[in-house]
């Protein structure tokens, strides 16, 4: 049996292993392909299809953060992309644009925690980050190192990042988001499209807009999703022709998910990577 984990994530944003760290750490749980799939970057592409070992095949990838505008207020959502060109100028100016409001946007959230007299600073976080995306876990990090949460989890309650101190930050409109990155070469899947517990989710009907827009397939298994959300997402993707993901979504100790808790059956893999006409598998 092939072991396939299509979303996993790196220090390039928020997870805790490096690329390198992470592609042995995938070989090294059984893996036989891997997704590389930090937030709005492919700066860990590079790292880990050195770092390759023999016997596993790696699918660069992203996951874009998007926003649908048919609700009020408008729903934050999450897309993977594919085996797109990283040289693509459309694609790759996005993530710049993404990449850099992140910054902003945690100086903004550390600035209100320090005006309520928490002594984390932007530096320390921009650290945490090293260089990679910055997202709220490197703001839980320094939550943490203060002694106000134990846990990523914890740092993410209503009192902190989750509500009190929660900033948006500038998302991709969605059908956009396809267009570029099927415009790359790409294919994209919907993260975790049913997870309610991350939130407001999108009607069904979205789905079938975006599936006539592009969209190549929806990730049903996810450790988000109950089991009767996972049956949902499979029975749609199955009346609108989309291909079904499994994944982890491992961010290393971000999480506790461990790789390949979730996989992707062997066909849709091979969907995909035959449908892109970005960047070839390594493997
Ligand atoms: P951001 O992209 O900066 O908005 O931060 C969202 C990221 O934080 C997600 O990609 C997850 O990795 C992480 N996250 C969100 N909610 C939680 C939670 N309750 N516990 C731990 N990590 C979380
Ligand atoms: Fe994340
Ligand atoms: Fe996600
Ligand atoms: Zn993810």
């Amino acid at each position: 049996m092939t072991r396939i984990d299509l979303h996993c994530h790196s220090t390039a944003s928020d997870g805790t292993l490096t690329p390198s760290e992470l592609v042995r750490a995938g070989a090294a749980a059984g893996l036989d392909v891997m997704a590389i799939t930090d937030h709005d970057t492919t700066g860990g592409w590079e790292d880990a299809a050195a770092a390759r070992p023999a016997g596993l095949t790696l699918v660069r990838g992203a996951e874009l953060s998007c926003r649908w505008h048919g609700a009020e207020p408008a729903i934050s959502l999450h897309l993977l992309a594919y085996l797109f060109d990283p040289a693509e100028p459309r694609l790759a100016a996005d993530m710049a644009r993404l990449r850099d409001d992140r910054e902003h946007r945690a100086e903004r959230i550390v600035e209100l925690l320090r005006a309520d007299g928490v002594d984390i600073s932007w530096p320390e976080v921009r650290d945490y980050a090293a260089g990679g995306s910055v997202g709220r876990p490197h703001i839980a990090q320094a939550l943490i190192r203060a002694g106000l949460a134990r846990t990523t989890s914890e740092a993410f309650a209503s009192r902190w990042l989750g509500a009190r101190y929660y900033v948006p930050k500038s998302d991709l409109d969605v059908f956009e988001a396809v267009q570029a990155v099927t415009a790359a070469g790409g294919v994209s899947v919907f993260a975790h499209p049913n997870a309610t517990v991350r939130g407001r989710v999108v009607p069904d009907r979205l789905l079938v807009e975006l599936a006539e827009a592009g969209l190549f397939g929806l990730e049903a298994d996810h450790e988000d999703h109950s089991p009767e959300q996972r049956a949902h997402v499979r029975t749609l993707a199955e009346g609108l022709g989309l291909i079904v993901t499994g994944s982890s979504d491992f961010h290393g100790t971000h999480k506790s998910v461990q790789l390949g808790a979730f996989t992707t059956d062997f066909a849709a893999y091979a969907k995909i990577a035959a449908a892109a006409t970005g960047v070839p598998v390594l493997g």
